[in-house]
């Protein structure tokens, strides 16, 4: 077998949302300035973005982020996909900006061998806001998927990559092969070796 891992983006690819942190937003009810905000720094300045997110989230009440995290839907075909890929030997992996509780949720419903996110920082006690801890900013899938790598004892090159955002360009050039999946954008979808746009996981295995 040429490929031994798939590398997984979260947020439009294993579930149906573009943005889990923008649904949040929503749920908070600071949906418009949150917006505003991911326009402005999403791709240009990521810490800007966190220091300016904690000033409208921190000390608020985490339960609609817990209920969010719980009623996100996956992508269609997620589950048959994560089986087969299982049964025919690779290992998997999620790398994503998107929050640590949801890609857990993931793990746990399908063995995916490795996460590596971004955390809302919860008060345990109080279950209030407190932080954000961000190691993936803007630019550093790549660098998340070589650490991965390393922790699985696999090379990228071996590594198929399934990602949809602008953020994923990177990554998607050092993995051995990249896919694409209903991506909206064009410098991602020539990063990549295949475009699927079908919004049904199980399309991936084709390549797989
Ligand atoms: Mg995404």
């Amino acid at each position: 077998m040429k490929f031994k891992m798939l590398c997984f983006d979260m947020d439009g690819v294993i579930f149906k949302t573009d943005n889990f942190w923008l649904q949040l937003h929503k749920a908070l009810g600071t949906y418009e300035k949150g917006k505003e905000l991911t326009e402005k720094y999403l791709y240009h300045d990521y810490a800007r973005l966190v220091k300016e997110v904690m000033k409208l989230w921190k000390d608020k009440d985490a339960e609609p982020y817990w209920k969010l995290v719980k009623k996100m839907r996956y992508t269609a075909g997620t589950k048959p996909a994560m089986k087969k890929l299982k049964d025919k030997g690779y290992k998997t992996a999620i790398i994503s900006s998107g929050p640590y509780d949801l890609a857990v949720r993931a793990q746990d419903d399908f063995g995916i061998n490795f996460i590596f996110t971004n955390r809302l920082v919860i008060d345990e006690k109080t279950n209030k806001i407190k932080g954000f801890k961000w190691p993936i900013g803007t630019t550093d899938k790549a660098n998340a998927l070589r650490y991965v790598c390393r922790m699985e004892k696999v090379k990228p090159k071996e590594v198929i990559s399934v990602c949809d955002d602008l953020n994923d360009v990177e990554k998607a050039n050092i993995s051995g092969f990249g896919i694409a999946f209903n991506s909206g954008s064009k410098e991602l979808i020539d990063a990549c070796d295949v475009h699927i746009q079908k919004p049904d996981l199980k399309e991936i295995l084709r390549y797989c």
